[in-house]
């Protein structure tokens, strides 16, 4: 059976998380680490010839990183230390140790398509209306204007060829979008083996027969808008076509993030995501609900404590009258401390229900 890591022309192995069943090409040198994307298991070599996955080539373009390592360490570390009864764990130079630069694969589409199509085309126009107001004792009339849309129906065919519509490499990918945001495709590079000499690259686990469904969606969109603009309307409904497509080709895209985790209270792991563009940070703070509590108790044994002693000074005031008053102080005292005590369980609460 033939070799196909070799393909990616540098030193790279195959590895797979256990846990959420991503898999990677990656230098030698990331194997020891854990699972970029899920952070919740060491990874795990795999025989790249009797574990061949569905999708083996390498990208044909490579977006470069352009917020620096350092960068996203600083974000990292501000991240930590914004956080509030932050789990043990979650500590930035600890989470900075983790950092992994990652690389996550999309489809580039091209293709040769030729259309009937049917849609209802929308025009704006303008309806002037009067509208009377009284106001100063007096009338006034105002000219309101509106806008609406008349709808046409309308029937063409279309010839033309089609570049880089976007397809889903990975079924996670509306997911990331969503989570991540977008990434600006100009300034791609052509694939070169040294971009795998630090970072590690997710395969693709849909194969282009796969995506092909959503890449023909993509098309359709964009023929639509094109005769909505041939047409010099402001909207289209109803786009229907019956299209032929013919030279299709399809490039695989690698867009680059940082990702790190860090374990709450019950070990359970979650990870930070960096835009590879922007170095925007998305993840959850979450707040440590042992640490809050800890905090409770210890302002609600000062509770107690005053709340012990002004029953002291009470029993004193039996005998003193002037103890009476210091009890009273201490006693109102006492009832706000607890009062207080519960701020640190309700702010980690509200943390942990609201955070993303
Ligand atoms: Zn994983």
């Amino acid at each position: 059976m033939e070799n196909w890591l070799s393909d990616w022309q540098t030193d790279v192995a195959l590895a797979a998380c256990e846990q959420c069943d991503w898999l990677y090409v990656l230098p030698p040198s990331r194997l020891a680490g854990r699972c970029p994307h899920c952070g919740a298991a060491a990874l795990a070599a795999l025989d790249e010839t009797t574990n061949k996955p569905v999708y083996t080539h390498p990208p044909e373009l490579v977006l470069p990183f352009q917020a620096t390592p350092r960068q996203a360490q600083q974000k990292v570390l501000a991240f930590a230390k914004g956080a509030w009864f932050a789990p043990a764990d979650l500590q930035g130079e600890r989470l900075n140790g983790r950092l992994q630069p990652l690389y996550l694969p999309l489809w580039l589409v091209d293709a040769d398509v030729q259309a009937q199509w049917q849609a209802e085309m929308g025009f704006d126009y303008q309806v002037v209306s009067h509208q009377e107001e009284y106001q100063n004792n007096r009338w006034h009339t105002r000219q309101v204007k509106e806008t609406r849309i008349r709808w046409e129906p309308r029937v063409g065919t279309l010839q033309r060829h089609y570049d880089n519509q976007v397809a889903p490499a990975l079924e996670e990918q509306a997911a990331i979008e969503k989570e991540v945001g977008r990434f600006d495709r100009q300034g791609a590079r052509p694939y070169q083996p040294d971009v795998l000499t630090q970072a590690i690259a997710r395969l693709p686990n849909r194969p282009p027969d796969d995506a092909w469904p959503d890449a023909q969606l993509a098309l359709m969109q964009a023929a639509g808008d094109e005769c909505r603009q041939a047409a010099a309307a402001d909207h289209i409904r109803q786009y229907h076509w019956q299209p032929h497509f013919a030279n299709t080709h399809w490039t695989q895209l690698l867009y680059p993030i940082y990702t790190t985790y860090y374990m709450d209270d019950n070990g359970k792991t979650h990870t930070l995501t960096i835009h590879g563009q922007t170095g925007r940070l998305v993840g959850r703070r979450l707040a440590s609900m042992k640490k809050a509590r800890r905090g409770s108790l210890a302002i609600g044994a000062v509770a107690a404590a005053l709340f012990i002693v002004s029953f002291i000074l009470l029993l004193a005031g039996l005998v003193y009258e002037v103890a009476l008053a210091m009890a009273g102080l201490l006693f109102v005292v006492a009832v706000v401390t607890a009062v207080a005590a519960f701020i640190p369980i309700l702010v980690a609460w509200y943390l942990n229900h609201h955070s993303k």
